[in-house]
């Protein structure tokens, strides 16, 4: 089954990325929720936050290191932003290719709805 995600790691489909390197690629969520949506994104297709294995320790602290990065250069690390992942259908999980929501620039409700 194709993956939206994956085209795009794959250059078969266009998005606006803001950052990639080996493991890692971010860019912009088509449909923003707030002032800054960005996905960061692991190229590892891993389908949910379930799927993560020991393997995927490096990569995933590497996954939050890339996301605060992007925080500190959007200019809402300091003010505050959030880190969401989506885990399969009651959480809303829409694409099954794990990846962080980076949302900020406005203030975030809790709890989430
Ligand atoms: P989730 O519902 O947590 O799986 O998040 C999937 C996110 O991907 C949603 O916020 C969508 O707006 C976003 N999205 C879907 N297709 C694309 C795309 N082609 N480029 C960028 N973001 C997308
Ligand atoms: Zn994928």
């Amino acid at each position: 089954m194709g993956c939206i995600f994956c085209d795009i790691i794959e250059k078969k489909r266009a998005a606006k990325i803001i950052y990639k390197d080996e493991l890692v690629i971010a860019f912009e969520d088509i449909n923003p929720r707030a002032p800054v949506h960005v996905l960061v994104v692991p190229k590892k297709h891993i389908p949910t936050s379930l799927d993560i294995k020991e393997e995927d320790n490096v990569l995933i602290g590497h996954l939050f290191q890339v996301a605060n990065r992007i925080a500190k250069d959007k200019g809402i690390a300091g003010r505050g932003f959030r880190l969401a992942t989506n885990c399969n259908s009651e959480a809303g999980q829409t694409i099954f290719h794990m990846h962080l929501h980076l949302l900020g620039g406005r203030i975030m409700h809790w709890p989430p709805g």
